[in-house]
This record gives C-alpha cells, structure tokens and sequence, in this order.
C-alpha cells in the first residue's frame, strides 16, 4: 500500500490535537488530523463539557431551592432528570460538531477517523472507521493522544489488588453539631477518607455549666464567663471534675455514633483502633468589672506595655522555644482593630498566640491558645 506523504499529522483531536492541527494547516502545512472516536476528546465528550452541564442544572435547582430567600417567589421545584440529561447532550452535540465542521471547513487540513498506529518512526497505519486502512507519513507527527489508566507494573494473584500511593487531595467532612449531656453542645467534624479522622470541638465552660446545673447551683454566665455564682467551692469544684477519662468517654459513644461503620469482614482485615490527641487547646481567663471604666483603663495600659515589652526574645522565653532564623509561623505583638468590633492584643509565637481584648463591656479576657500543639515539643 503506498504511504500518504503530509508535513504534518496530529493523533487525537482533544485539546491540543484540534488547535495545533488548525494552526499548522493555517501556517501552510499539509495537515492530517487523526481521531478514532470523537471530535473533542475527553473534555467536550465525557469529562468537563458533560459534567458542567449538569452540574450548572444543579446550581440552578439549589437557587430556585433558595428563591425564598432572596425574595423570589416559585412554585413548587422538580427536577426532570431527562431533560437535564437531554440539554448536556444537546450542548456536547453543539460543541462537538461545531468543532468538526471547522476542522472539515479548513484548508490544508484533512480530517480523519480512524486509529493510528506507528508502522515506522515518521510513518502511521490507520484502521479507518469505516473500514479499509490507510497508509500516511510526515517529517513530524504529533501525538494528542490522551491518557488511560494503567495495570499494575507487577501483576499479582489478588483479583482486588489495588496500588496505594500517598498523594494530597481534598475529601468531602460531614459536620454533626451535638448537645452531649454531660460536655454540653460540640461540633464533630468527620473526614470521610481513610484514616477517617474525626476533629471534636468542645467547651469546658459548657461541662462546668451542666454539673452546676445538676447540683441546683445557682449561677450567671454570659459568653463564657461565669460572672456570678451563689458557690464558689462548687464552681471550682466542677471545673476540677473534667478529666480526660470524662471526655474520651463521651466520645467514644459519639465517634462510633457518627464515624463510618466496619463490615466484620473489614474488621477482622483491618487492625482497627482509636487514638485520640490533642491538636489544638485554648486557655481563656476573664476579669470581671463592675463598671466598664477600669477595663478600658487597664486594657490601654496592657497594650502599650505590651507592644514595647513582648519583643521576639520575650515572646520566645514565653512559649519557650530558642530564637533562630528559620522560625516557622508568627513572632510578633500587634494591636488589631476587628472590622466593626473591638481592639484585640495579639502576641503571636509560632502558632501560639496570647489575646487580650475587653468582651460586652463587662470583662477583660486573656487568652492563651494553640494551633499546633508540637511546638511544644
Ligand atoms: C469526568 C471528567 C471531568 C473533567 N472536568 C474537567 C474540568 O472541568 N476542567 C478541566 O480543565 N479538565 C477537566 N477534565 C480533564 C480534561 O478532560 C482532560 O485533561 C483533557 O481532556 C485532556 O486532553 P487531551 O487532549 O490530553 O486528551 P483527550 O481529551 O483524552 O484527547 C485524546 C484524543 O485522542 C484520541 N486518540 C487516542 N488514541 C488514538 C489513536 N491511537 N488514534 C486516533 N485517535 C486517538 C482519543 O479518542 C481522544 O479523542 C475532566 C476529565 C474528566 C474525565
């Protein structure tokens, strides 16, 4: 069979294929561009043209959903599957033979469908689609041809051997907001990928304010302040009681409530355990005044020294890490004016941070807290 001579062939019309082939045919090159399948490749045909498709139909659902609320009034919402499916083949259709006709439509390019395969290094057979082959060779062949995925390198006996590599991605958490009744109300935040992490966020104050209640003693709270109560030995009493034994206990009933479940087969596969650590901690002490005057007072006072006298080295000795050039995170004190909201001192250690600010007009709240409880050690 003799070999058809071009300056130029193009596998594949996905995204490179179609502009480079119309580029270099525009250019003076004779051209061929070779697709097995369709017009587009996997971007108009089944990856992003199709999926943003319904996904807009989607948006448009979750808006008239939320109509209501932007003072839009609807009747009642139903999704017609098959016409949502209809318009996003309507619109790959579109794409797909809009982008056909203009390859069709250029001079100096040849369009044709087949599968290529090399037969030589400058040189192609292609099993046309419909039927016979076809013989082409060029000084230079492009190659657009897409990816699939792969076999293991290794075959192995395991029918659901699967290769396992670390790599970053972002997976879907669910949220469960609970009022536990011992720790009061928490938020669980469940990852829904292996190794299943589970964050817990609680409040001592909420605990301290349930066995206050249980005792029937009497108490005022505001924010997490106990601004008054009727027993003082009770209150420090109660804040003594939360223990690590308490809170693992209540979220060993919570995690296996919200966490994923384990077939037995799975259990007996899998060494499953639970670990619990803690990531993140804040410390929070509130000066009560009965006038609104001193708080200010004091809170200014507190922020000019602060500004001159937490220098890094004071901050280091502080949250007890040596100075050197390569400390990760913040050092530094800083007065910060929340948009609309208080002024807040700031003295910032790696991913420590102490706060002062004034709360209601009430109270003088100093904080000290952690991101990232490894900076110390
Ligand atoms: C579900 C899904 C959603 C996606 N969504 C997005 C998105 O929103 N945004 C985004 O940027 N990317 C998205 N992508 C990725 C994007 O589709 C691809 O990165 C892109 O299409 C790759 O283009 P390509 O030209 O390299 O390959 P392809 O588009 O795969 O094109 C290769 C072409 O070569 C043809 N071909 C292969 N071998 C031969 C042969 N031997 N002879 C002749 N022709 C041959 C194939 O038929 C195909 O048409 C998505 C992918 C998928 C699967």
């Amino acid at each position: 069979m003799s070999s058809q001579q071009y300056d130029a062939i193009v596998i594949g019309s996905g995204q490179g294929g179609k502009p480079l082939s119309t580029a270099l045919a525009q250019g003076g090159k004779r051209t061929a561009l070779i697709e097995r399948d369709h017009i587009g490749g996997t971007c108009v045909n089944t990856g992003c043209t199709p999926t943003k498709t319904m996904l807009a139909s989607g948006r448009v659902a979750y808006l008239a959903g939320r109509a209501a609320d932007y003072g839009v009034r609807t009747g009642p919402i139903s999704i017609d599957l098959q016409k949502v499916r209809q318009r996003k083949r309507d619109i790959v259709e579109f794409f797909r033979s809009r982008s056909q006709s203009s390859l069709e439509s250029t001079a100096n390019l040849d369009l044709i469908f087949g599968n290529a395969r090399f037969s030589g290094p400058r040189s192609l057979e292609v099993s046309l689609k419909d039927g016979g082959q076809r013989s082409l060779s060029a000084t230079k062949i492009f190659i657009d041809a897409g990816t699939r995925s792969a076999l293991p390198r290794f075959p192995v006996d395991d029918p659901h051997y699967r290769i396992l590599a670390r790599q970053r991605s972002r997976y879907t958490h669910y949220y469960f907001y609970i009022r536990d009744e011992v720790l009061g109300p928490m938020a669980l935040c469940v990852g829904s990928f292996l190794p299943f992490s589970i964050t817990c966020y609680l409040n001592g104050h909420h605990f301290i304010e349930r066995e206050l209640q249980r005792a029937g003693v009497e108490f005022r709270k505001d924010d997490n302040a106990f601004l008054w109560v009727a027993d003082a030995q009770a209150l420090q009493a109660a804040a003594d009681r939360l223990s690590p034994q308490i809170i693992r206990q209540q979220l060993d009933h919570w995690t296996w409530v919200v966490g994923p479940k384990f077939s037995q087969k799975d259990r007996a596969a899998i060494n499953l355990s639970r670990h619990y650590s803690l990531q993140q901690i804040e410390y929070c002490r509130n000066f009560i005044f009965r006038r609104n005057f001193p708080i200010h007072k004091l809170f200014q006072r507190s922020c000019d020294l602060g500004l001159f006298r937490l220098t890094a080295d004071k901050l280091s000795q502080v949250f007890g890490f040596r100075l050197h050039k390569r400390i990760r995170g913040k050092l530094a004190t800083v007065l910060e004016k929340m948009d609309h909201g208080h002024h807040v001192l700031r003295a910032c250690g790696k991913n420590a941070v102490l706060r002062m600010y004034e709360k209601f007009s009430t109270f003088l709240r100093l904080e000290a807290l952690s991101n990232n409880l490894k900076d110390f050690g």
